[in-house]
């Protein structure tokens, strides 16, 4: 099939079944496209859709997202991961008003040349916002093209890359690019799906060499295996009602910038059985007494490159008008009137746990479920 005919068919098929009624899709502007691209990065339309709307309620202009504070910017982006993204929004707000007087650059290596804009996203504000005839490349895409030609290797290798841009490239049109845009990372959500692709409502159907092989599900190839290592780590959960204790996280190594709960090396079996011990320790420093103490059920969170166990060790204390804080790093964080700040992903799992386990009949080990 003629690269015309590719995307004319795509166009069609958007044209009938496309999404059309996405927030961002509204009032399209390149500030409001590349929010959207930004928060759809690993994350799926239905889970961003309450997040950006709560973001352009908060920040409605490229300004008001500048002059805000990076711990309101963390605090909108708390539980959507990948906190890098957020940091980078604000850092490239800042620069987009104070060097370049509040306009994007309006070419693919302007766009490229600010920070957490890679090529692909760059393509898509270009697109959408602009009308520009340039390709995008995001994780739908690759699997749509990967699929129409049988490219066997990971994506993540240079040249099925450079391979996958080729096709995103010839098959980009002059014409209606922001609907092509559109439309590409809809078909690879809605129809060339991860592990179920309907094929027969796929508009390039008849000559998509992957659904020809009977195993379209082949492709892309996938990244080789690697078994991650696994670390562990105790949270100490200090809480005085509504409030728990939180500390701000150095600026780099892991959820730098965001708050967390302290952290103890994680017990061993044979230190279990003195939790109430190793609390008194650890309050004893902050003048905190400890009313009771108790380890939870943990879970495991994943990074890229490691697992992460964690140990909940969860002290009730009372009065702790009377702690002794460290300065700007710690703080009393009530859950019935939160603070305006970013939590460490692990932190709002635990807290909406707790939140839960409280309001369906207690906290204790049989209702503490991580979701
Ligand atoms: S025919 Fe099937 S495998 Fe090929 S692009 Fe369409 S949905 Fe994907």
């Amino acid at each position: 099939m003629q690269p015309a005919e590719f995307s004319q068919r795509v166009l069609d098929w958007f044209d009938i079944a496309g999404r059309k009624d996405l927030p961002w899709q509204k009032d399209i502007s390149p500030y409001r496209v590349w929010i959207s691209e930004i928060m759809l990065q690993q994350t799926q339309v239905a889970t961003v859709i309450p997040y950006y709307l709560k973001f352009m309620s908060s920040f409605p202009t490229l300004e008001s997202l500048a002059a805000a504070s990076e711990d309101q910017v963390l605090h909108h982006w708390s539980g959507l991961g990948y906190y890098s993204r957020a940091r980078n929004l604000h850092k490239t707000a800042r620069m987009v008003v104070e060097d370049m007087g509040g306009m994007f650059p309006v070419d693919l290596d302007g766009m490229v040349s600010l920070p957490g804009i890679g090529r692909s996203t760059a393509g898509a504000i270009l697109a959408i916002a602009s009308g520009k005839q340039t390709a995008i490349l995001d994780g739908n895409v690759k699997r749509v093209l990967a699929r129409y030609h049988a490219v066997n290797g990971w994506p993540g290798k240079t040249p099925v890359l450079n391979e996958l841009w080729g096709y995103a490239e010839s098959y980009t049109p002059k014409a209606r690019v922001a609907d092509y845009t559109q439309a590409m990372m809809d078909l690879g959500a809605t129809i060339c799906t991860r592990s179920k692709p309907v094929c027969d409502q796929c508009p390039v159907q008849e000559t998509c060499e992957g659904r020809a092989s009977g195993t379209p599900t082949n492709y892309p190839g996938k990244k080789p295996k690697k078994v991650l290592p696994v670390r562990t780590t105790c949270m100490v959960v200090v809480q005085d009602g509504e409030a728990l204790f939180l500390n701000k996280r150095p600026p780099t190594g892991i959820w730098p910038g965001l708050w967390s709960f302290p952290e103890i090396e994680s017990l061993t079996d044979s230190e279990t059985p003195n939790v109430t011990d190793v609390a008194e320790q650890w309050c004893a420093a902050k003048q905190l007494q400890v009313i009771s103490a108790e380890l939870l059920p943990g879970f495991r969170h994943t990074f890229s490159h490691y697992h992460l166990d964690i140990q909940i060790l969860h002290v009730t204390t009372n009065d702790h008008s009377a702690a002794v804080m460290e300065s700007e790093r710690g703080l009393w964080y009530n859950v019935g009137a939160p603070e305006t700040i970013g939590l460490a992903a692990p932190v709002s799992r635990i807290v909406k746990a707790l939140l839960n386990a409280e309001s369906t009949g207690g906290r204790n080990q049989r209702v503490l479920t991580f979701r």
